[in-house]
């Protein structure tokens, strides 16, 4: 016999999946709908590990492709017991109300002795099983399949295709809103509030930046040195490396990557100023130190490091373009065609 339950839905209609790998955390992500009919682009051919629907599912936090019942969640699995067992406890009731009924139907009345046959059914509601839905959602840019990860993950969990850039360019999207709230505040005569909004604006590109050359950074680690890896990724090995161009840059020389090839000069000078910008903001409440004013050439000590909106976007852009270039180390099929030409 075989029983088929939906699976219980979040509020947005997506169910939990849960990776089989187990260096994939956070394992959890959430799948929902696609459209009924969906194409597939020429120029997406390359990007997907396979077509999507049924069948198989991709582990979005590391790539690794297996059969969809692979991936129940095993709160699922719980649900849909409770439920069985609910379901079968409910039509024994049924089956011991209707004896009774029976038994009761047939006693003759008016007899010496009168039995009767009382049963009480016990009535339990049926099991309601809570899926809440995850922050961030996408929506596949190959498939059109809606998705939901923690943080930020590498690749769609239907067709397989990259879907890191797509994660940096939502960060970039709430960093823009940031400023546009930071700047209203300045307008409405709130400089000060204003100055924190902007200061956490441009920290959260940094956050932002450095999550997603870590999380890259493991990932081709993992699937390229196999061996290495184990040492490679110790954390007193990266450590807040990525917070730092010129230690982010040599840990990637490993595998074989120049992550900051795809900025001139110019632009690596404006990454760098906002990374030490950064470290002003969070660690001395926006007064510039003397090492600070030393690599701008231009604020003096004490004076509150000037942020401006229009700044915090390009920093946003920069890192943007070296996210999305990154992006091409996790597409499908030999590495050496999307080797990198620096
Ligand atoms: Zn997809």
């Amino acid at each position: 016999m075989q029983l088929s339950y939906p699976l219980p839905r979040s509020p947005s209609g997506k169910a939990y999946q849960y990776s089989p790998n187990p260096s994939a955390p956070p394992r959890l992500f959430l799948i929902g709908d696609a459209p009924e009919t969906r194409a597939i682009s020429e120029e997406h051919r390359l990007a997907i590990r396979r077509e999507p629907g049924p069948g198989q599912t991709v582990c979005p936090y590391s790539g690794f492709v297996a059969d969809d019942d692979e991936f129940i969640h095993f709160s699922d699995i719980e649900a849909v017991k409770k439920q069985v067992a609910w379901e079968a406890t409910a039509d024994v009731e049924d089956h011991i109300a209707d004896l009774a009924k029976n038994f009761n139907r047939r006693q003759g009345k008016g007899g010496l002795i009168s039995i009767k046959m009382d049963f009480k059914p016990s009535r339990r509601p049926r099991p309601l099983a809570i899926r809440e839905d995850l922050l961030r959602e996408l929506t596949c840019n190959v498939c059109a399949r809606e998705y939901a990860v923690y943080a930020i993950a590498l690749f769609c969990p239907d067709c397989g295709a990259p879907g890191y850039g797509q994660h940096f360019e939502r960060e970039v999207e709430l960093v823009r809103e940031q400023v546009a709230l930071a700047d209203a505040q300045d307008e409405a005569g709130r400089p000060e509030t204003a100055y924190r909004l902007m200061g956490n604006a441009h920290e959260d590109v940094l956050t932002a930046f450095e999550t997603a050359l870590k999380t890259i950074y493991r990932h081709l680690v993992r699937e390229g040195l196999p061996d290495k890896a184990e040492g490679l990724l110790k954390k007193k090995t990266v450590g807040n490396a990525f917070q730092n161009i010129g230690r982010g840059r040599s840990l990637f020389k490993e595998i074989g990557i120049d992550p900051f090839h795809v900025l001139s000069e110019d632009d690596l000078e404006l990454l760098r100023l906002n990374i030490e910008k950064r470290h002003v903001i969070g660690h001395n409440l926006g007064i510039a130190d003397e090492h600070y004013v030393e690599l701008t050439q231009s604020d003096q000590p004490g004076e509150t490091v000037r942020l401006i909106g229009g700044e915090i976007e390009r920093f946003a852009a920069l890192c943007l373009r070296v996210v999305l270039d990154l992006e091409k180390s996790l597409l499908p099929g030999p590495p050496d065609t999307h080797e990198q030409t620096s």
